[in-house]
């Protein structure tokens, strides 16, 4: 059976975002800043950069595939469904978010006995879990309904941080942005005394940034619907061939609106950021290749050199803005080769 693996890296500029927020001091809201290093003519240079974490892209991507999973009728847990992903990380949980799955298969709790039996039993009944791995860590080792002290099963697409593209790091910006919520004239505001302070005006601050940001995930499907937890059991296909087609396709499919949609982050209902994507390149593979990092502007030449030398049966999609292609034609035909090798 054949596993592609799909690898995607990209520049996109965003402005005025507030995707990835850290925490509040009063009425002040951070952004999420990162140490990055450059040599900038053999010194090197420490940076604080506004990022976008890998957990929230992942966050974001769960959520699409959740969707495209439960659109598809492929099986979701409950609690996946809703975009809760506390993922199997205890007996509670796991009970709580496969009702429907304990019915459908024919068993109980108490029916699990070994991190076999629960990975087979959460892969079969979530493709969120599936793909993206859970960790079941009962407080001291659990066993009271589910005899099993831990299982996990990492997940199967790797992302990172959306940092600024090289050349724009001393460009990256972060600025306080000061809102109120304004009710003078209404019963609600209360004049303290003349010339003083007035109740009900609510000020506040929220960091924006603007930067090219560059966006790197990787997608391996070889573990799809296979057990990697128990050695012994390990790479076994506990859902059919057919099913694990389709949960691949979903993972695609996701992985496509992630891009096309960039669906993920924070404060999208106020802070939604103006994007504009500048290159992306897809690299489908049969076997485990990545794209260069983004970080510097010739990613795509030294991708395209990386497979003079180097290649799993690799086949590199680009996109380059106002080139001869729409990032949705490519995104088409990268993803309909990576459907086709699974
Ligand atoms: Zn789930």
């Amino acid at each position: 059976m054949r596993s592609p693996f799909i690898s995607v890296r990209g520049r996109v500029i965003l402005n005025a975002e507030a995707l990835n927020m850290t925490e509040s001091v009063g009425n002040y809201v951070k952004h999420r800043r990162v140490p990055v290093v450059v040599n900038r003519g053999g010194e090197y240079l420490t940076l604080f950069v506004p990022a976008i974490s890998g957990e929230s892209i992942a966050h974001g991507y769960q959520a699409l595939l959740a969707r495209e999973a439960g659109s598809r009728g492929l099986n979701v847990c409950d609690l996946c469904s809703k975009g809760i992903f506390l993922k199997s990380n205890n007996e509670k949980v796991l009970i709580k978010s496969f009702e429907k799955h304990f019915d459908r298969e024919g068993i109980k709790p108490e029916d699990i006995k070994d991190a076999y039996d629960l990975e087979k039993f959460v892969i079969r009944g979530c493709v969120v879990e599936d793909v993206g791995g859970f960790l079941f860590a009962p407080a001291g080792g659990g066993k009271k309904r589910i005899k099993v002290s831990q299982a996990k099963r990492t997940s199967n697409f790797y992302v990172g941080y959306m940092i600024p593209a090289a050349e724009a790091l001393e460009n990256a910006v972060i600025e306080p942005q000061l809102h109120s919520r304004y009710a003078l004239g209404t019963e609600f505001v209360e004049r303290e005394a003349e010339g003083e302070r007035t109740q009900g005006q609510m000020i506040y601050y929220v960091e924006i940034a603007s930067a090219p940001y560059i966006l790197s995930f990787d997608l391996d499907t070889r573990y799809i619907g296979r057990i990697t937890y128990d050695s012994t059991h390990a790479g076994e296909l506990v859902v059919s061939e057919k099913e694990r087609k389709e949960r691949i396709r979903a993972a695609l499919e996701a992985l496509r609106r992630l891009i096309l949609e960039l669906g993920f982050g924070a404060k999208r209902t106020r802070f939604l950021p103006t994007i504009e994507w500048e290159s992306l390149a897809i690299a489908v593979s049969d076997d485990v290749w990545t794209v260069p990092t983004p970080f510097t502007k010739d990613y795509i030449s030294r991708a395209q050199k990386k497979l003079e030398s180097v290649s799993a049966n690799t086949k590199l999609y680009t996109y380059i803005r106002d080139g001869k292609k729409t990032i949705e034609e490519v995104l088409e035909e990268a993803i309909e080769d990576a459907a086709n090798r699974a």
